[in-house]
């Protein structure tokens, strides 16, 4: 919506999928979370550090959600890259609903994605069996594999649902809750093996601050 505006004063040279400004909620750990209006293909770095005010409390960045819940995630490594759908496609993400999560050093993620799929198991009507079955399952192996109950299978099987969630339900939900599922276990699978073996969560140990996400 906010990009349209300017789409019609450019004419029909302006790409309508990239042109305009769009709005960005910028939430997680930020000095200067809130939502502003930037133009579309605005580099995701700079939107962290320049207009966000960057990781507070002497912090780093870990990862970025860039586009919502549903979203792949991205590493801080893979994070100079234009705002647009087509840049954040070629990225492995997607520019979503522009709500950006931004996640420090201190975040466990095995945490982070039984909070996601904490709530995507909450929203499922119920519908589709890959989708009703898949978010419970999901929501059940994190709760025990982040309590230190997990087994190194659980890894692959965490991944393997994921994936045969994804195209198989009526709505986009199962794939909203399949696909941040599958980036974090294949871009943070060593924080999943360090929860193995009945140890406690490390970022738990270390006080990790609690992350809100809009
Ligand atoms: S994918 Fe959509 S329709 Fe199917 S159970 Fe989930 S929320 Fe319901």
């Amino acid at each position: 919506m906010p990009n349209w505006g300017r789409l019609r004063m450019a004419g029909p040279d302006c790409s309508p999928k990239n042109g305009g400004t769009r709005l960005f909620c910028l939430s997680g750990h930020l000095n200067r979370p809130g939502v502003y209006e930037l133009p579309m293909g605005y580099n995701l770095k700079k939107m962290i550090y320049d207009v966000g005010g960057g990781i507070p409390n002497g912090r780093t960045l870990k990862a970025v959600v860039p586009g919502g819940s549903s979203c792949p995630i991205l590493t801080a490594s893979e994070i100079d890259v234009s705002m647009d759908f087509d840049s954040m496609m070629k990225a492995g993400s997607m520019l979503g609903s522009g709500g950006l999560v931004v996640v420090d050093d201190s975040t466990c993620m095995v945490k982070f994605a039984l909070r996601i799929m904490k709530f995507y198991q909450h929203e499922s009507c119920g519908w589709c069996i890959p989708c009703r079955e898949g978010t419970d399952w999901l929501k059940k192996t994190l709760v025990r594999f982040h309590s230190g109950g997990g087994v190194k299978k659980d890894i692959d099987n965490i991944q393997y649902l994921s994936e045969n969630m994804l195209g198989r339900t009526f709505c986009p939900l199962g794939d909203a809750a399949a696909m941040p599922t599958i980036s974090i276990v294949k871009k943070f699978r060593k924080e999943f093996e360090d929860h193995l073996e009945g140890r406690p969560c490390p970022f738990e140990k270390a006080g990790a601050a609690e992350l809100i996400m809009a």
